[in-house]
């Protein structure tokens, strides 16, 4: 229990946190003035993420910062704390976040603890996805597959090798739920769009691919929408390929279950959500990962815990069926919610949690859509008028409807724009995967990175002029190699297969420079290395 106001702590800035807030806010009004009631809310970012929307910053409709609206400002009087949140203790009631700019980890108490943190996407189920596969959820990925798209294309422009090309412009999506075809619908608008700006790339060679495990795309739709998306996405290009799944990633290949390889350089997986690790760790009762809660959102067992959102499992008192993860569901259930809270602070009845959804809403793109409102049915254009009218409205905070409404307009009239972020800081040290029989590096190829096998075998070999390809070695686990190339600053001068799956960590070379300077029993192992190899 708190000393001094009763606190309400909200977990996650998405959807359900902020929403609460926001009820909260308008609820408690004069508690708040009085100083008896303080609502606090952690949240790893400043800002609540319109995921509906996300999609068009990828080919730059709508602004980058467009599609988020900062907490501050839609909450005025709760207190922000942007912290990633580390632990959270729901036996001795606080939570504890990580520490800041030089700063220390913070400890909170609450007396009432909202959890609202959604779900992470999973990307550690298959082989090589959480290296090579971007995920799409919030604002950074979405830049980030809009950078990836615009280097992909300004080096097929100057690539001379066809095959390598034709990889380089194909881009490949799975999982065809709302966030799957949204991006594809996107992505192949924005290719083909921009594609006319770079000389010497032929639009013929662009693939945009979509791969779906189900019959039909859009599993969420009646089955009439779900044709008309397809037949749509068909019609501008995109591949859908049904009853298809995912079975890893390379960093040239997304693998297909049966063995079928797509040589690709963009994969992007929407496929599936896993609860969020916090949330996981929690004792409380689960359904599929999600927290349990009764009728009114509260967790049963631990008086002043409540959840709502993606991460919570939370039964529709009309329908008797579970919410889908939805922003819709999200906003409803932190309404009823922040209700059932000051409910329960003033000792007055609380109200069960009914809400059926008035429809359902998905963007192809290229001013398109389905919708499926109160039951009626509609597509094209008119969908897609209805969809930005909706989700405009829904949009949080005046300043952004202004800004989105005024980057929609100029989208009419304007060429797409390709200037790419440099936003990534290089990487130092990270992870690749590999299936058997890939070429990691070639003879020849510039030497910018030192690869420690971690998992798998490799085979070096050089080409011999009269003799073909030599075999010089094999390595496993634990060894490295690449070093050569890093270290005399050449081209490399083997080749690198792989003989089975591989897992390797890269290092590169700024990094390992730094190291090779200033360790001196690092620098005389790769001395001793490099003249035991080059013998
Ligand atoms: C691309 C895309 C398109 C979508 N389109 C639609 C649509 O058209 N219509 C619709 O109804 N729904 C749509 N959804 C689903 C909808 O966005 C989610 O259902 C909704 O965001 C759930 O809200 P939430 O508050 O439960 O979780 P989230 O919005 O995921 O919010 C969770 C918050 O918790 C924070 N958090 C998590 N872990 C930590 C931690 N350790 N420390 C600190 N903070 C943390 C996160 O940063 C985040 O701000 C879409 C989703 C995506 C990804």
């Amino acid at each position: 229990m708190c000393t001094g106001p009763t606190r309400i702590l909200i977990l996650g800035g998405g959807f359900g946190g902020v929403y609460t807030a926001l009820t909260l806010e308008r609820l408690l009004r004069r508690d708040l003035r009085r100083g008896t009631v303080e609502i606090a809310l952690v949240n790893r970012e400043n800002y609540i993420v319109f995921q509906p929307m996300l999609p068009e910053v990828i080919s730059g409709s709508i602004g980058l910062v467009d599609t988020i609206s900062p907490i501050r400002r839609l909450c005025p009087n709760t207190n922000l704390y942007t912290r990633p949140i580390e632990k959270i203790d729901i036996q001795r009631k606080h939570i504890l976040t990580a520490a800041g700019l030089g700063t220390r980890p913070c400890e909170l108490e609450y007396d009432h603890l909202v959890i609202a943190l959604g779900n992470v996407t999973n990307l550690a189920d298959l082989p090589g996805l959480a290296e090579h596969a971007l995920p799409f959820k919030y604002l950074g990925d979405a830049l980030t597959l809009r950078n990836r798209v615009i280097q992909t294309l300004e080096e097929a422009a100057i690539e001379p090798d066809p095959q390598v090309r034709r990889a380089l412009l194909t881009f490949v999506v799975a999982g065809g739920g709302f966030s799957g075809v949204e991006v594809v619908a996107e992505l192949n608008d924005f290719v083909r769009a921009v594609a006319r700006n770079f000389r010497h790339l032929n639009t013929n060679d662009i693939r945009v691919i979509l791969v779906h495990a189900g019959e039909l795309i859009f599993p969420e739709l009646p089955r009439s929408l779900a044709e008309f998306a397809q037949r749509l996405l068909n019609k501008r290009g995109v591949e859908v390929r049904l009853r298809t799944r995912l079975a890893g990633a390379t960093a040239e290949v997304a693998l297909l279950e049966g063995g079928e390889r797509i040589a690709t350089r963009t994969l992007v997986s929407t496929v599936s959500s896993v609860p969020n690790p916090l949330v996981a760790a929690l004792p409380v009762k689960k359904e599929r990962g999600r927290i349990v809660v009764d009728g009114y959102l509260a967790v049963p067992d631990y008086l002043g815990v409540w959840a709502a959102g993606d991460c919570a499992f939370v039964v529709d008192g009309g329908s008797g069926k579970p919410c889908p993860p939805t922003a819709q569901h999200a906003i409803r259930q932190a309404r009823s919610l922040a209700g059932n809270l000051v409910a329960a602070l003033r000792g007055t009845a609380k109200t069960r949690f009914v809400f059926t959804a008035r429809g359902k809403m998905a963007s192809l793109g290229h001013r398109s859509a389905v919708a499926e409102i109160l039951g009626v049915t509609v597509s094209g254009f008119l969908a897609w008028w209805l969809w930005r009218t909706i989700y405009l409205m829904k949009l949080p905070g005046l300043d952004r409807k202004i800004r989105v409404a005024a980057d929609w307009t100029l989208d009419l009239i304007l060429p797409p724009d390709i200037v790419q972020l440099a936003a990534e800081r290089p990487r130092a040290i990270g992870w690749e995967h590999f299936e058997p029989n890939e070429t990691i590096f070639r003879e020849g190829d510039w030497g910018d990175s030192l690869y420690i096998i971690v998992e798998g075998e490799v085979e070096i070999t050089r080409d011999v002029p009269g003799r073909g390809s030599l075999l010089l070695g094999r390595l496993g686990r634990g060894e490295c190699f690449g070093e050569l190339g890093l270290l005399r600053q050449m081209p490399r001068s083997a080749t690198v297969r792989t003989l089975t799956r591989v897992n390797v960590l890269v290092m590169d070379r700024g990094a390992f420079q730094a190291l090779f300077a200033h360790l001196p029993p690092l620098r005389l192992f790769f001395e001793q290395l490099i003249q035991l190899r080059t013998q």
